[in-house]
């Protein structure tokens, strides 16, 4: 499999050399020359995460230096589950992709991440991993690459935008991690990722590797759990699943929309933002217009111009296309806030900020007679949000093991101005 860029410059890139750049040279996002397509029977006998990822992956890592590593690769991404849950509504599942060190799906796409890198460690060169965070990433990314020989992870967060809960574990690796809290705001801390990758001397002193969801080794772990739990919901129950995907930056759904593209049984697939609602305008009007975020409850979908939303334009070539395929509606933080007081009595989990949009759009679809059956995508375990949950729930919500150990570590981190100088300089004199 080669790989070209969503703006077209780029027509025969392999999959090792899309990593270790990820952006492409024209600027656009790396996408699969051809998609290939996947039969039920490829997964014939397979049943767990791990092995399904390993034969969904496969086509995906053909003919790269890779692709002899790939169950290994799998078997360090996929090292806990990913389980569809039954709730109290029968037509109602949860998919639960936060059982991980730090408890959000990220950890997927962060530790497949990781593990390639490692594998391609050519020079014996520290690389940075830059990575701009508005919560989940950095912490899933730093606890990947905590330790790893040969990397240094700098995280850049939104300083004061960011829940306790969500702060404390970016700055408490230490090591070879550094937190950097940014006076501003995510997009900032996006903008400044942006200009150190576009810095050609920066990234001659001191090698900088992408972790954020536009690259490949981010978003193709994803498409497995997807692939995992609509395959095993179709033998168990002889039905297609739907999903609908809580969305930020659209890496995660973008997973789901490709995992279907490829021939998953999956039927539905609706977006749910927060306030920013870029994609759901888009799909209404047809035209994108990227603006600046705005803050709500669901923070780590705070995104006002979403960088894959170039794959999605990729993936349908026009609008007919495109709207047949998805569908996108957004959601204000009252009615967050409704559906995380709600939901234990209604669905029984407690969701986070982020599940309780797609609860919600769920929640829509259900009052127009719609009955069938969906996932909802539960991206964040609720004791993350604690200041945001508890407090609807009436009652603490305990945070799981992993995620307990690093809230009882020491955690600090630096400020920063929202300045690609002040960046620049801080990433060159630590290298
Ligand atoms: C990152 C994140 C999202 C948004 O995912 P994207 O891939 O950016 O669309 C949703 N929920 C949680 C908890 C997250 O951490």
């Amino acid at each position: 499999m080669r790989y070209i860029s969503t703006r077209g410059a780029v027509s025969d890139t392999a999959l090792s050399d899309a990593i270790a750049a990820g952006l492409a040279p024209d600027g656009g996002l790396y996408v699969p020359r051809e998609l290939p397509h996947l039969s039920s029977s490829v997964f014939d006998g397979a049943t767990t995460l791990p092995e399904v990822a390993r034969r969904l992956l496969a086509p995906f890592f053909a003919g790269d230096p890779l692709a002899d590593a790939l169950p290994e690769l799998c078997a360090q991404a996929y090292a806990f589950d990913a389980p569809l849950r039954a709730t109290r509504d029968p037509a109602t599942f949860a998919l639960e992709l936060f059982h991980g060190p730090t408890a959000a799906f990220k950890d997927f796409g962060a530790r497949f991440l990781a593990a390639c890198a490692a594998r391609l460690r050519g020079e014996s060169r520290t690389r940075t991993v830059l990575v701009a965070t508005s919560g989940d990433t950095g912490a899933a990314v730093a606890a990947a690459f905590h330790r790893r020989p040969g990397f240094r992870v700098v995280i850049l967060y939104p300083d004061g935008l960011v829940s306790p809960r969500q702060a404390h574990p970016l700055g408490c690796f230490g090591a070879n991690v550094s937190a950097l809290r940014v006076a501003g705001a995510f997009d900032d801390c996006q903008r400044l990722v942006k200009q150190a990758f576009a810095d050609a001397e920066l990234r001659r002193r001191a090698p900088l590797l992408s972790a954020n969801s536009i690259s490949l080794a981010r978003l193709l772990p994803q498409l497995a759990y997807y692939a995992h739990s609509a395959l095993m919901f179709q033998r168990a129950h002889g039905a297609t699943l739907s999903f609908a995907v809580p969305t930020g930056n659209l890496g995660n759904a973008f997973a789901c929309l490709l995992a279907r593209a490829v021939g998953l049984p999956i039927a539905d697939v609706i977006l749910a933002t927060n306030a920013n609602r870029t994609l759901p305008d888009f799909l209404d009007s047809g035209e994108y217009r990227g603006r600046a975020s705005v803050a709500t409850l669901a923070n780590a979908m705070d995104v006002g111009d979403p960088s894959n939303a170039e794959r999605l334009r990729w993936l349908y070539a026009d609008r007919a296309q495109l709207t047949a395929a998805v569908r996108a509606d957004w959601v204000d933080d009252a009615t967050i806030r409704a559906r995380i007081r709600d939901g234990e009595t209604r669905y029984g989990p407690a969701w986070c900020p982020h599940t309780a949009c797609a609860v919600e759009v769920v929640e829509r679809l259900r009052r127009n007679g719609d009955r069938a059956h969906w996932a909802v995508v539960a991206t964040a375990h609720p004791a993350k949000f604690d200041t945001v949950v508890e407090p609807l729930v009436g009652h603490a919500v305990p945070a799981p093991p992993a995620l307990a150990e690093m809230l009882a570590r020491p955690s600090h981190a630096d400020p920063l101005a929202a300045d690609c100088t002040a960046l620049r300089e801080r990433l060159l004199s630590a290298s």
